[in-house]
């Protein structure tokens, strides 16, 4: 049996973040249930390369900043690496390798023929005006530009970037190159290059999971179905109108400083408004204001955590009343807690399987660039929904075969493609 210190010890570089333990230790349950050695379970953690980088921004006030930006590959074995790029003011190069190991699994659960990567800047994005956004943005792409490219590495948004983050990202690469090459990012404005539905697809592919869970727990959704969301950016504000959509009932939803809570059903086109407007939840009239530990708390039949990782741990699992969570966000629930809420018979959705609706119409994106031709809306949702109810099928029927919850499942379907992977191609030299 892998002793788990290998990988908590702090002998790589990679190791010291609670995510990368996290991370890393439910690919080795997956790997173990699979019956793999030691040696190929090294090569599923470890990631493939890294780059740190240090990015001067000149201010509005004249001071020159320096921020740390990293970008890791993970894997490269089934294609291009791919992942986000984050901006947040607590992101680690540890933090950042846990994410690019996930996204190695999630590509390859969605059989998508993609590595995994992710990248992230040290800096509070909403401190940041538009100018010093750019400024750092170009930066940041400048210094990376060589690691990266359509062929090497794709990234794409995830928290404090967006869709102009995106084609401030390709104007630079492509200018470096001399010619537009939409290619290098996805999640860009649809004019440059970007796929329709893909500012909706994470959101969209949360709530999809949600509908083929509910088909095989025989559960109905309807409007007495009670949905609470944690996180009220691009993943939790789409999931939030997707679920009412459907006809749920999204009673809670929240940001980094507090949430809001109306047991009738939030109007969520109207907390869209007025988070456009004020940025923040907070000052919203028609809902009570909660703080993140009450929301979480909540008696509700789904919970969507769609923020960022830990938001769960053993110190709170247990007041946990939600029939299903659905990880919205990467790494949101403690291996501590994942385990007191499987024990409660509480469905776990886990990150790799509800949150890749993004990464798959990303995907969309980019064979849409290649093949300068691109697609209508409804076949990208279509697409989306068949690929997404096809991979919650195989994860419950991986589930059932192995006896496994579904995390353990999800990561021993993406395990198994990567490692078929690497016994046809070698190791080099
Ligand atoms: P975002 O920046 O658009 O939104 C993040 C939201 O979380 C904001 O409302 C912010 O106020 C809130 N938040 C931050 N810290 C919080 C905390 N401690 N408690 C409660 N709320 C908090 O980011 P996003 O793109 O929606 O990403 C959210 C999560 O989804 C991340 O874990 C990301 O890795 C994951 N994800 C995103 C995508 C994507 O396509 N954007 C794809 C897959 C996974």
């Amino acid at each position: 049996m892998k002793q788990e210190q290998d990988y908590t010890n702090g002998s790589h570089i990679w190791e010291d973040s609670e995510l990368f333990q996290e991370s890393a230790k439910g690919v080795i349950k997956a790997a173990e249930e699979l019956g793999l050695s030691d040696e190929l379970i090294d090569r599923l953690i470890q990631p493939r390369r890294a780059l740190v980088v240090t990015l001067p921004v000149r201010m509005d006030n004249g001071d020159v900043r320096f921020f740390d930006g990293y970008r890791v590959q993970h894997s490269m074995t089934l294609g291009p690496a791919k992942g986000g790029i984050r901006y947040h003011p607590d992101s680690t190069l540890s933090e950042t390798a846990a994410l690019a190991m996930l996204m190695t699994y999630k590509c390859s659960l969605f059989s998508l023929p993609l590595g995994g990567a992710k990248g992230a800047v040290r800096c509070d994005s909403m401190a940041l005006s538009d100018r010093e956004k750019q400024a750092l943005t170009r930066r940041y792409c400048s210094e990376i530009h060589s690691f990266i490219g359509p062929d090497r590495d794709i990234p794409a948004p995830d928290i404090g970037t967006d869709a102009q983050v995106m084609a401030w990202f390709m104007d630079t690469y492509s200018f470096e190159k001399g010619h537009a090459v939409p290619g290098v990012v996805t999640g860009k404005p649809v004019e440059i290059g970007g796929s329709l539905g893909r500012l909706e697809a994470t959101g969209r592919g949360v709530i999809y999971t949600i509908i083929e869970t509910a088909k095989h727990l025989d559960m109905e959704l309807n409007q007495d179905t009670t949905i609470v969301i944690n996180g009220f950016g691009n993943v939790g504000s789409v999931s939030a109108s997707k679920a009412k959509k459907l006809g749920c009932k999204v009673i809670a939803v929240s940001d980094v400083k507090g949430g809001l809570y109306n047991p009738n059903g939030l109007n969520i086109t109207d907390v869209q408004n007025y988070v456009k407007e004020n940025t923040f939840l907070e000052g919203y009239k028609e809902a009570d204001y909660i703080t993140n530990d009450e929301l979480i708390e909540l008696e509700t039949d789904i919970f969507i955590p769609a923020s960022v990782s830990g938001i769960v741990t053993k110190d709170n699992a247990d007041r946990v009343k939600a029939k299903i969570i659905a990880e919205g966000a990467n790494g949101p629930l403690t291996r501590d807690a994942d385990i007191i809420l499987r024990d409660k018979n509480v469905t776990i959705i886990p990150d790799i399987l509800a949150n890749a609706g993004g990464v798959t119409v990303s995907y969309f994106e980019y064979v849409q660039d290649l093949q300068n031709m691109f697609w209508s809306e409804k076949d990208v949702n279509n697409k989306l929904w068949n690929t997404v109810s096809e991979t919650v099928q195989r994860v419950f029927h991986e589930s059932q075969r192995r006896k496994t919850d579904l995390r353990t499942a999800a990561f021993m379907v993406g395990i198994q493609r990567v490692i078929k992977a690497f016994t046809w191609r070698g190791t080099f030299p």
